[in-house]
């Protein structure tokens, strides 16, 4: 059985114009400095965790009011059970939305004939994933889901989670003009935030969100980019 850390009953935010339930898995193998969810990185359980098994009865009674469920984590692609746990929900009628890093291609192709859209995170230039993921040889991973998604046009949207402490504006605008060269559609750039040590969010991290000559470099680019903070999408 899957690991989880938790669920939340519904949300309009995790999968555009679905309103799903959202599952997240335990574990992942990245270390991103900027990560909101480091209690998730480990992969034993956390106490007080719902069981996949109490997932199913949750969905099981909110059929009739909801249609989909979005995979995510912590990364579900570290789930060695994580087709056959796709596949039970599937069986209950619902639609499948996945989150991921791209971590591990093997499963994501596993789990791919079952799930309608992906959210692709791509976490730096692929000549910088080192600095943000603290671990090596992730980008040839997520590069070959990437290739996936794009050569049997799915539905999916790339995006990245922008830490200027840790990337540049220029950094951001050489992944966007790789990313539209290699065939993506959909882009997303999204805020970071700052935590206090008890979680809370206590600063915006981003001056990009008011540098106008930087956003209309990248709406040249990705004319349809998402623009993801705090507020709402600009
Ligand atoms: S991929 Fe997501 S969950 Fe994993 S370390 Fe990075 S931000 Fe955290």
């Amino acid at each position: 059985m899957p690991i989880l850390a938790g669920y939340i009953p519904f949300t309009s935010v995790d999968w555009p114009d679905h309103i799903t339930s959202a599952v997240f898995f335990q574990g992942c193998p990245l270390r991103c400095p900027y990560c909101q969810n480091k209690p998730l990185q480990g992969m034993e359980p956390l106490s007080g965790a719902s069981s996949f098994e109490a997932f199913l009865a949750f969905l099981e009674k909110r059929k009739k009011v909801l249609s989909a469920v979005v995979l995510s984590g912590g990364e579900p692609l570290v789930q060695k059970d994580l087709r056959e746990a796709a596949e039970q929900i599937k069986e209950m009628g619902f639609e499948l939305a996945l989150h991921t890093a791209g971590v591990n291609f093997e499963r994501f192709k596993e789990v791919m004939p079952l799930v309608s859209w992906v959210g692709l995170d791509i976490k730096a230039p692929f000549d910088k994933y080192e600095k943000i993921t603290c671990r090596k040889n992730v980008e040839q991973e997520t590069l070959k889901c990437l290739t996936y998604l794009v050569e049997r046009k799915l539905p999916f949207e790339a995006r990245t989670t922008f830490d200027e402490s840790l990337l540049t504006k220029e950094d951001i605008l050489i992944l966007a003009e790789d990313l539209k060269e290699k065939g993506v559609e959909s882009y997303a750039l999204q805020e970071c935030r700052s935590f206090d040590e008890t979680g809370v969010s206590v600063e915006l991290k981003a001056s990009w969100t008011q540098d106008e000559a930087f956003l209309l470099a990248l709406k040249n680019i990705f004319p349809k980019i998402i623009l993801r903070t705090e507020i709402g999408n600009l």
